[in-house]
């Protein structure tokens, strides 16, 4: 049985196919090649589940979504202060390929677009460091943050370098600053590397759960990153993440992002979630039109957004489930918001349910958000259609809404005759005394 999460996000999906605005992006003549139709949404939480639709599975170039890694990667390798004194943490509102200098010490100001991006990708494995070398450092790193082995679209970086101008322009002025020690063209080549690396929007969710998870890829539970790093880079994108559309971005989806010029978008929120979509027809600021679109749905429907002062942080939502005949009790405690409720509905399913009821006991339920509700309902519908018979037992009346999608109700069963969630719990520990004690005994006798 599958867990409500694919069916809502393939929802978000069907609602923003019809949309055909905006234009592949073309000054990089392979990509003006790309299939505009494609379109894949993919949510990897920090417990490690992964969930995705539509081409999951399709590869496209990662581009401008490299840089927050490879910044990360630099502040990992380097520290902060290194990192620093050749590239600021300001947004700059401009595009991507925008020569925007400090006034006075001539550094890029902004890490998130091109000037600061190559800057911050000459620091990578030391300034003494090969073009080879380097980019296989970088390869090797998003390899892991996505949990398995990137490789560069040949046919991706040859079109690109054939047109670099832009960008070797930008690497000479960064070169007669002495910002970058490289020759211009070694600066561009790393970084064009860097950009052609073929990711999916499963790989992009990982990557952004693993920054939400302060550093650990959720996944495959390898430690890649220190917290402090993936705070900064999250707060560096969620300023300048966005190109010239990163005050309204924030303002409107409130989740820190970084879009890239192949159709890639991907955000996170610290603490719960990475997501990530891919769709290749662009807005005038260079972001995938439908990817925004998405995201705006995604952060009003789940609560998403970074300044919402809607709690948001719960403890583990599963005190206890006590099976007692043909009944299985789930006692649910805490706040109940997207995550919760992801956790819950994933042990809901995970289950050897066989033909038991499914009693879920709420009156350790302080609170339930309009996400939480929605996705306990709908996980309880899913159980009754397959067969079992369902209830909550609410004597609070926290879920103040119990009708599901197709009209009914959820079936409420009174607290008397419910079991004590508590009394297996109390079991255990009073055996644990008894034991400790027991020993405590035994040594003193033999002293
Ligand atoms: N490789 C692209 C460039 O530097 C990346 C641009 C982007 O995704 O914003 O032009």
């Amino acid at each position: 049985m599958q867990t409500p999460i694919p069916f809502y996000l393939k929802e978000i999906l069907d609602q923003a196919k019809p949309n055909t605005d905006g234009e592949v992006a073309d000054y990089i003549p392979v990509l003006a090649k790309a299939d505009p139709e494609r379109l894949g949404l993919a949510l990897c939480t920090t417990t490690g589940h992964v969930y995705s639709v539509g081409d999951d599975e399709v590869e496209f170039s990662i581009q401008s979504i490299s840089k927050p890694f490879v910044y990360a990667l630099a502040l990992q390798e380097l520290g902060v202060e290194a990192v620093k004194k050749v590239v600021g943490m300001e947004p700059s509102g401009e595009a991507f390929n925008e020569l925007s200098l400090g006034e006075e010490d001539h550094r890029p100001v902004n890490p998130m677009i091109n000037a600061g991006a190559m800057t911050t990708t000459q620091l990578i494995n030391g300034v003494d460091s090969g073009v080879e070398e380097r980019v296989e450092r970088i390869r090797s790193f998003l390899s892991k943050l996505a949990g398995r082995e990137l490789q560069i679209d040949q046919e991706v970086l040859d079109s690109e370098m054939e047109g670099a101008d832009r960008n070797l322009s930008l690497a000479h002025m960064l070169r007669s600053y002495g910002i970058i020690e490289d020759e211009a063209h070694d600066a561009v080549l790393t970084y064009t590397q860097q950009c052609a690396i073929n990711v999916t929007v499963k790989d992009l969710a990982i990557m952004a759960a693993t920054l939400a998870n302060g550093g650990t890829n959720p996944v495959t539970e390898e430690k890649l990153l220190d917290a402090d790093v993936c705070q900064l880079t999250m707060a560096v994108m969620s300023s300048a993440g966005m190109y010239d559309g990163a005050g309204r971005w924030m303002a409107n989806v409130g989740i820190p992002a970084k879009s890239g010029v192949a159709g890639g978008l991907l955000g996170m929120l610290p603490g719960q979630l990475g997501i990530a979509s891919f769709s290749p027809r662009l807005n005038e600021e260079g972001n995938s039109v439908r990817g925004v679109e998405m995201f705006r749905r995604l952060s009003q429907d789940m609560g998403l957004h970074l300044m919402s002062t809607e709690e948001r942080y719960g403890i583990q939502p599963i005190r206890n489930v006590i099976h007692e005949g043909a009944d299985s009790y789930f006692y649910i405690q805490g706040r109940i918001n997207f995550n919760a409720a992801e956790t819950i509905l994933h042990e809901l399913f995970d289950y050897d349910l066989k033909d038991q009821n499914v009693i879920v006991d709420i009156s350790r339920v302080n609170a339930v958000n309009r996400m939480g509700r929605r996705m306990l309902k709908e996980g309880l519908r899913r159980l009754r259609e397959a067969g079992h018979e369902i209830a909550i037992v609410d004597p609070d009346n926290v879920m103040p809404n119990l009708e599901m999608r197709d009209g009914t109700m959820v079936p409420v069963r009174e607290q008397e005759g419910a079991l004590d969630p508590d009394e297996e719990l109390r079991d255990e520990a009073a055996t644990l005394t008894a034991l400790a004690e027991e020993s405590a005994a035994e040594e003193s006798s033999t002293n």
